[in-house]
C-alpha cells in the first residue's frame, strides 16, 4: 500500500501572523496516521513552521531551492540553509516556476541532483497546459518533463521522490481535470517509470494530483486506483478546508 499524502502549497500567502492562525488552526485537527500531511509556505515563515510544527503530524516544505551549494546567487536558498532549519522537503517545478520564472527542465534536472544527493525529499510537479491537451501532446509532454528532470536517477533516488502531476489549466483556475483524467495520466505515469526502472518502483512510487481540488471534489479524485492525494493550493489557506481534503481519503 503507497502512502497518502496532502501537501499544501501556500504559495506567496501567509505572513508571520497568518501563518501563526493557519497552523493554530491545522494543529487542532486531528489527522489519520495512515496520511502524512505537509504545508509548504514562504521561504521567510519555514522557521516558524517547523517551530509550531515540531511534533505535531505535519511536516515542513520548502516551495523552490536553488541547484548550486552556495555562491552568487542572489536571492537564492540552497539545500544546506533548509536542512539547516529542519526542513527536509522541497517542491520543484511549480508551473508558476516554470512559466513565471524560467525553470526548465534541464534546469530542473540540475536542481533535482542536488536534492538527491543532499538527502532531500522532493515533491516533484510537472504537467500539461491547456494547448498541448487540445492537441493531444499531454502525454508526450509529461513523458518529456519526467524523461529529462528524473528519469536519469538511479532507482535508489526514487525513494526521496513524490511526484505531482498537475494540469496548469486545472491550477487555481477552478477547474479540475476529472477524476478519469487524473487516473489516465497518473496511469500512464506509472507505465513510463516501469518501462524505464521496473515493475515494483512504479508501483510504489506516490503520484498526486493537483489542480483546483477542493473539499466537494477531494474524495472522487482521491478514489482513483493511481492517484494517492493531492498537491493542494488555494484550498490549503484555509485549514477547515484543507483538513476536509486531508480526511477524504
Ligand atoms: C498548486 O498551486 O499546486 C495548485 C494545485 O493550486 P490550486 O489547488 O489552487 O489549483
Amino acid at each position: 500500500m503507497r502512502n497518502q499524502i496532502v501537501a499544501g502549497n501556500w504559495k506567496m500567502n501567509n505572513n508571520t501572523a497568518e501563518t501563526e492562525l493557519l497552523l493554530t488552526n491545522l494543529t487542532q485537527h486531528s489527522i489519520r496516521e495512515d496520511v502524512s500531511v505537509y504545508v509548504a509556505p514562504a521561504f521567510t515563515q519555514l522557521s516558524q513552521a517547523v517551530s509550531m510544527l515540531n511534533g505535531q503530524p505535519i511536516k515542513v516544505a520548502a516551495q523552490n531551492m536553488n541547484a548550486a551549494a552556495s555562491g552568487a546567487h542572489t536571492g537564492e536558498v540552497s539545500s544546506s540553509m533548509l536542512k539547516g532549519i529542519g526542513v527536509q522537503t522541497v517542491i520543484l517545478g511549480h508551473s508558476e516556476r516554470r512559466s513565471l520564472y524560467g525553470e526548465t527542465n534541464e534546469s530542473l534536472k540540475a536542481k533535482v541532483a542536488t536534492a538527491i544527493e543532499d538527502g532531500m525529499e522532493i515533491i516533484f510537479c510537472f504537467g500539461e497546459e491547456l494547448s498541448e491537451r487540445k492537441e493531444n501532446t499531454h502525454f508526450d509532454l509529461v513523458k518529456e518533463q519526467l524523461f529529462t528532470a528524473l528519469f536519469e536517477l538511479p532507482s535508489e533516488a526514487w525513494n526521496q521522490i513524490i511526484l505531482a502531476y498537475e494540469p496548469v489549466w486545472a491550477i487555481g483556475t477552478g477547474e479540475t481535470a476529472s477524476p478519469e483524467q487524473a487516473q489516465e495520466m497518473h496511469a500512464f505515469i506509472r507505465k513510463e517509470i516501469e518501462a524505464n526502472y521496473d515493475a515494483a518502483l512504479a508501483e510504489n512510487v506516490v503520484i498526486l494530483y493537483g489542480g483546483s481540488v477542493k473539499p466537494n471534489n477531494a474524495k472522487e479524485i482521491f478514489s482513483m486506483v493511481d492517484v494517492d492525494g493531492g498537491l493542494i493550493g488555494g484550498a490549503s489557506l484555509n485549514a477547515d478546508d484543507f483538513m476536509v481534503i486531508v480526511n477524504a481519503f
